[in-house]
């Protein structure tokens, strides 16, 4: 049995913070992990900015829900969802996450979940758990599935080492010389072209 397990952004939709930032015009709002490195810190200020502004999550809900998938994004989800059971795995939020999933036809996605009070006010996040798309593939295989998985970051690359089958898709140079042990592909007519060769199914 096998599963494809995808990372979201950058790979299906936009980076949320970034596309965000440039519709709100918050320019801090584009530091990124590689800026602030401890993930905590960066969340905190993140949350800072959208209260110095005014954004609760009913009016990032509506600059999301503006947002599109990437090119291709729906066709090649569409093309892999007839093939392999999928599941997104990604660092996003659900609440921030939601507008996009309906664009992609809401397929199965794990991620992580806000804490939101009754004006709608972003409080606090709450993280599934710690490496968690490394966490959910080594799940899958315990129930016996096979797992390709796609990502195009820093992020990725534990749970593309954890599957039976890796791939970068998108990703920066620097990654992909970091690790030159996946195979890299720049556009969804590859990627397909990767999971056939990958699967034992084709
Ligand atoms: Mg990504």
């Amino acid at each position: 049995m096998e599963l494809a397990c995808l990372d979201l952004e950058g790979v299906l939709i936009p980076e949320i913070w970034i596309a965000f930032a440039e519709k709100t015009g918050i320019e801090e709002l584009k530091a990124t992990t590689r800026d602030i490195p401890d993930y905590d810190v960066l969340m905190q200020q993140r949350l800072r900015l959208l209260d110095q502004h005014g954004y609760g999550l009913p009016e990032i809900q509506e600059v999301i829900g503006t947002l599109d998938p990437l090119d291709g994004a729906r066709e090649f989800l569409d093309w892999l969802r007839e093939r392999f059971q999928v599941v997104i795995l990604s660092d996003t939020f659900y609440e921030f996450a939601m507008p996009l999933m309906a664009k992609l036809g809401h397929p199965t996605l794990l991620c992580h979940k806000l804490e939101v009070d009754e004006k709608g006010r972003i409080t606090d996040y709450l993280l599934r758990q710690k490496d968690p798309k490394r966490q959910s593939v080594r799940a899958f295989q315990l129930l016996n599935y096979r797992v390709i998985a796609a990502g195009d970051s820093y992020n990725d690359t534990t749970m593309l080492k954890q599957a039976e089958a890796g791939i970068l898709f998108h990703a920066p140079q620097n990654v992909i010389d970091e690790f030159p042990q996946f195979p890299a592909v720049h556009n969804f007519e590859d990627l397909r072209r990767k999971f056939e060769e990958l699967s034992e199914r084709f």
